[in-house]
């Protein structure tokens, strides 16, 4: 974050600010029958509330900017349309979806914001430079399985622990009004949701040391597989990667494949389950009588969920 802060001071915001504070000058000026061409520039690039705004304003555009590209790609060009007729497929459902994770992203980046910050500030273990040793490169190379491998297990454990019934109504079931999900759902959720199941990322900066542009790599590549996921498409039948349509699984019967990239978290946990033909073959795909018994066990397991929830309460 603090190459990107760097630029975007250098090239916008350094401009934006002091033009801001000379307008903010020349009016008070004006009030106060001051000298009016005192240009100001107190808010430096170092200043700490500067760099929480222009933080803020970089994740929430470009969270936004991100979100409508990799979507609309995925849409266009790989979602298969022909789910957009299955009985679980709301009305208006894409327009729904974004203007849902459109409203979600500003609450969403201003929750992540202190983080950001803080890797800007050096609280990070996020280090710089080319490596000069093979031992360095071995290093660079294993913390790549090892991010996938210990964020995946974070993830599964707040994603499970968000399936909770004291949990799932307030916090994750807004992501589960998609249960036949479009591109646009990836980042279609509650901003406490989003930013819980974001957390893991953030916390392997601060424990692990990362080369940080590594770390930019695989944090777009995160949000890369997070539409790829929602996209209705199954190139893979890995019983390893959890895929799409592991995923789209989890959407149909919401208590199975929690993982975000292996299945190996929910097969420990008792939470595996393994796609079928109603899933890989594209005709069983687009059955009617399999959408039609798929609406039916995911209206049973919600249902059941419910009742779930009920038992909770009352305790
Ligand atoms: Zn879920
Ligand atoms: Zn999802």
């Amino acid at each position: 974050m603090d190459v990107v802060l760097k630029y975007a001071d250098d090239y916008v915001f350094d401009s934006f600010y002091n033009k801001m504070l000379s307008i903010s000058v020349l009016n008070n000026a004006t009030t106060s029958g001051m000298a009016s061409d005192l240009m100001v520039s107190s808010w430096t690039q170092d200043n700490v509330y500067r760099q929480f705004l222009t933080v803020f304003i970089i994740v929430c555009s470009g969270g936004w900017f991100f979100y409508l590209a990799a979507a609309c790609l995925s849409y266009y060009f790989i979602f298969d349309h022909e789910m957009m007729k299955h009985p679980k497929f709301l009305k208006n459902q894409v327009r729904q979806e974004i203007i849902c994770a459109v409203s979600a992203i500003p609450g969403f980046s201003i929750l992540t914001v202190p983080w950001f910050v803080g890797e800007v500030r050096g609280y990070s273990l996020l280090y710089e430079g080319t490596p000069q040793t093979t031992q360095e490169w071995l290093y660079l190379i294993a913390t790549i399985p090892a991010f996938l491998f210990i964020t995946d297990m974070g993830i599964y454990w707040i994603h499970r622990f968000l399936h909770h019934p004291l949990l799932y109504k307030p916090l994750h079931k807004l992501h589960h009004k998609w249960i036949v999900p479009s591109p646009f759902a990836s980042h279609a959720f509650h901003p406490l949701d989003g930013y819980l199941q974001s957390t893991p990322y953030h916390l392997y900066a601060y424990l692990v040391p990362m080369h940080k542009w590594l770390y930019m790599g695989m944090f777009i590549f995160v949000n890369v597989w997070t539409v790829l996921i929602h996209d209705g498409n199954f190139f893979s039948h890995s019983d390893i990667i959890n895929t799409t349509a592991h995923h789209t699984v989890h959407h149909l019967y919401f208590n199975y494949n929690y993982g975000q990239y292996f299945t190996f978290w929910d097969k420990l946990g008792g939470s595996h389950r393994q796609p079928t033909a109603e899933q890989y073959d594209a005709a069983l795909r687009n059955n009617k009588s399999v959408w039609a018994a798929q609406s039916k066990d995911a209206d049973t397991i919600e249902r059941e969920d419910e009742v779930k929830a009920q038992k909770y309460k009352q305790y």
